[in-house]
């Protein structure tokens, strides 16, 4: 058994890992910090992120206008005093990210440059081409390797979140390249490990997105937090669904329908293309339904037309648009319109946390996509995600390290719980007991999530969605792990990936079907309007004995009230 020791364990790699472990790092030089990831750190979703990263630089442009866009974007179930954090607290991290050696885009002046997005009244997104995770992750590891008190652990899959009495002790893990059994032992915990995009067939997310932070941390007792709202981004490439970033249409590309027409303009006549994701997905899906879209072996689409700005720009703003266009589905943007489907993209819910981003336990911090702080409600703008994971990547990081200041010794393990869950992970998998394998489950879930659970929502399909995940929950005791060998055991890894998707997708379901409202993400065909009255509230789901709970916190209002959402 491998044991590792430190003042704080950052689960996660990411863009608010890696933020959260620098901050950690420069607030006490003396803590010893350990960075946990499952995947080489530069591999982390965050590296994919591609069209900008939102704040307020120039001119014309306010943190109350920042901030009014946001929670409108919400559909004013954002938490209003955290937005304001939020954008107040973006620029330093823009100017911070170029101090060390981020490559951002350039104005012909020399100053940092940024295009228009959805839903933001000011071309606020910061962006370094199209490559923006890319290039911000890169400098983030960069400058993380300056700090001697940050220990890197790589390829190492954690398993559970141990609490004691009420305090963070540490966490299980395996290490993938050996199957060794590894336990890290800490003072305090910031789970950073994303977001659960892998439960839908039709999405952005890289493989390794599957909910694995939501998961345990459910297991371990702790409260999720709105996780009904599930964001689809209009233009997935069809059929990879690889995001084509809402930075093309930021450029100024167009969607038209199967008659040539800008159909935006019927929905959001003023934003067009550039109205929030939830108005531009669900208008793409009400022209496939009308039976204005493409259809084609692989599904219905629409195009995205990048024609008009000419070969010149699409090279210079968007050089990693035109090369997934052309390897993945041989077309130049320049000469031909890409085919495009909503896809799904982003988790607003996750691990509830206080705007210091602790969670009710002691111990333990949340902060990017897998936290819900919430600043993005019930339907996050483009260009808010790899922001949000910068603010309070910092913010975790930095309250992290000023909590275990204060404390002595490390706590103590329940070791009758670390042998039970290696006892877990070391039999279970591998008892022999049925022919259910990972990858027929997983399809059938991602299936039923897609159908039953996506950007049009009903009674009849969630419940029935319900039904379908009990079902796969029960037949997940067939599936066995056939290969042995523990040395990168994959078949083993997705086996434990699955079980965190089949208990995440039951939460989303039990709060979709729970919501009698239409609000952001969350469209009910049976409910289609936004009901403030009895349902502009926070979902919180916790795990009693097995079983989901849903209860209900007030939303944070501040200034903005709500109001009817026009674009
Ligand atoms: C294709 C794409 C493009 C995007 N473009 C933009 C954009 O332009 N602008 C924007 O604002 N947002 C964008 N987003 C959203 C944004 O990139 C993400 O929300 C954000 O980067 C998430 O960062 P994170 O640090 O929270 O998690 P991630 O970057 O997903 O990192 C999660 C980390 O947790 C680790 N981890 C997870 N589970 C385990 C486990 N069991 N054991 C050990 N380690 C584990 C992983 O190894 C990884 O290091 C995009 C998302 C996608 C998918």
């Amino acid at each position: 058994m491998e044991i590792h020791k430190a003042d704080i364990i950052i689960l996660g790699a990411g863009l608010a890992g890696l933020r959260a472990a620098i901050s950690a790092a420069e607030t006490n030089k003396n803590l010893k910090i350990a960075v946990v990831s499952k995947v080489f750190f530069l591999r982390s979703h965050s590296t994919a992120a591609e069209g900008g990263t939102a704040a307020v630089l120039y001119e014309g442009d306010s943190y109350d206008l920042h901030a009014y866009d946001t929670i409108k974007g919400s559909d004013y179930l954002a938490d209003q005093d955290a937005v304001e954090i939020f954008v107040r607290t973006m620029p330093k991290e823009v100017l911070d990210l170029d101090h060390w050696g981020c490559p951002w885009s350039r104005l012909p002046d020399g100053r940092i440059a940024q295009r228009p997005f959805g839903g933001h009244s000011f071309p606020r997104a910061t962006y370094a081409a199209d490559r923006t995770g890319f290039h911000a992750l890169h400098t983030l590891y960069e400058r993380m390797l300056i700090y001697e008190n940050i220990e890197r652990f790589q390829e190492y899959f954690v398993t559970s979140i141990m609490i004691d009495n009420g305090t963070f002790t540490g966490l299980t893990a395996m290490n993938m390249k050996t199957g060794e059994y590894v336990i890290f032992q800490g003072k305090a915990l910031i789970i950073a490990a994303g977001g659960l995009g892998r439960l839908y067939s039709f999405t952005t997310y890289s493989h390794t997105v599957t909910g694995d932070g939501a998961a345990m941390a459910l297991r371990a007792g702790l409260p999720l937090e709105d996780m009904e709202f599930i964001q689809f981004h209009p233009t997935g490439l069809v059929p990879s669904g690889i995001l084509i970033t809402e930075g093309a249409r930021g450029e100024g590309g167009y969607l038209l329908n199967k008659d040539g027409d800008r159909f935006m303009k019927k929905y959001a006549p003023q934003k067009m293309e550039l109205a929030p994701r939830d108005v531009v997905s669900r208008s793409i899906m009400w022209e496939i339904l009308e039976g204005r879209g493409y259809s084609g072996p692989w599904g219905p689409y629409v195009y995205l037309d990048l024609r008009h700005l000419g070969d010149e720009k699409i090279k210079e703003r968007l050089p990693a648009i035109r090369d997934i266009a052309i390897k993945f589905n041989n077309i130049n943007p320049k000469d031909e319109p890409i085919p495009v489907r909503p896809a799904a993209h982003y988790t607003m819910g996750g691990i509830q946390v206080g705007n210091d981003t602790m969670s009710p336990v002691k111990g333990i911090f949340a902060s990017g996509e897998a936290s819900c702080v919430s600043i993005h409600g019930a339907n996050r703008l483009g260009s808010n995600s790899t922001a949000e994971c910068l603010v309070f990547g910092d913010i975790s990081g930095r309250n992290a390290a000023l909590y275990v200041e204060k404390i002595q010794n490390i706590p103590d393990l329940n070791m009758d719980k670390v042998k039970e869950e290696e006892n877990w992970l070391y039999k279970e998998p591998f008892k022999e007991r049925g022919s259910e394998s990972v990858a027929t489950l997983r399809r059938e879930l991602q299936n039923t999530m897609q159908e039953k659970v996506g950007i049009f929502r009903n009674e009849k399909d969630l419940t029935d969605a319900l039904k379908i995940i009990k079902d796969l929950q029960k037949r997940f005791d067939n599936v066995y792990v056939e290969d042995k060998n523990m040395y990168y055991n994959t078949n083993l890894m997705t086996y434990f990936e699955l079980r965190n998707l089949l208990e995440v997708a039951e939460v989303v379901v039990l709060g979709a079907i729970a919501r009698k409202e239409s609000r952001g993400a969350h469209y009910r065909t049976d409910y289609p309007k936004r009901d403030d009255v009895n349902w502009m509230k926070h979902t919180i789901a916790i795990k009693r004995a097995g079983k989901i709970e849903l209860s209900y916190i007030p939303v944070r209002v501040t200034k903005w009230q709500p109001e009817e959402r026009k674009y």
